[in-house]
């Protein structure tokens, strides 16, 4: 985002949401993608999701895209059917496959904001620590814990600690916080992984 001076507005972020194309089980879960939706484009940020107009995603881009963010949808060709895209979008990019668009949605982003979601979410997350861990990129990652979805994927880690496959310093990649409010809030003061 520009401002009228023509220089790049830094507190204007790109933010990539991974979370569920499925609402879950608990109605919080569609309140706080509906929330962040709204918080991205009422804070000046830009969306880029999984292109889908289904689940805890389409909630998130309609509104972000109602509350006036640019949304960028980046959907593989083959999902087409599975996960309709969202017509709305201000852009569409169709990638081949699934690992081209987690590449794409990666490089174009500025911070990654997780809500609940399945096995897609799981492999997202997992994908943008990772390759934090390994100095691929330095940008922050928030996964918000909405009804305390993600304690145990947290069990799961210090597990991982625990048994000597992974160091301490994976709790530093990420940054847990218990509502979209506070995940917006920390992208504002966050250093980068
Ligand atoms: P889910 O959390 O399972 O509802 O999936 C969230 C998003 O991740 C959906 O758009 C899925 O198509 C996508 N997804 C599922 N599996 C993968 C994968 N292996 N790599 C990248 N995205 C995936």
């Amino acid at each position: 985002m520009q401002n009228p001076d023509g220089k790049k507005d830094i507190r204007h972020k790109v933010i990539c949401v991974f979370c569920g194309s499925s609402h879950g089980a608990d109605p919080a879960f569609t309140d706080a993608a509906r929330r962040l939706g709204r918080l991205i484009g009422e804070s000046g940020h830009s969306l880029v999701f999984g292109g889908g107009n289904i689940g805890l995603m389409g909630e998130t881009a309609r509104a972000a895209r109602d509350a006036g963010a640019n949304v960028t949808g980046i959907l593989p060709a083959f999902l087409r059917h599975l996960e309709p895209p969202l017509k709305s979008a201000d852009e569409l990019v169709v990638v081949p496959e699934l690992f081209e668009r987690k590449a794409r949605m990666i490089a174009l982003a500025d911070a990654f904001v997780i809500l609940p979601g399945g096995m897609g979410t799981m492999d997202e997350f997992f994908e943008v620590v990772t390759a934090a861990q390994l100095g691929r990129h330095e940008k922050p990652v928030v996964l918000v814990n909405i009804a305390g979805y993600f304690d145990p994927l947290e069990a799961l880690l210090r597990h991982l600690v625990k048994n000597g496959f992974a160091q301490a310093e994976i709790f530093t990649l990420y940054r847990m916080v218990a509502t979209v409010d506070e995940a917006i809030e920390a992208l504002g003061a966050l250093k980068p992984a």
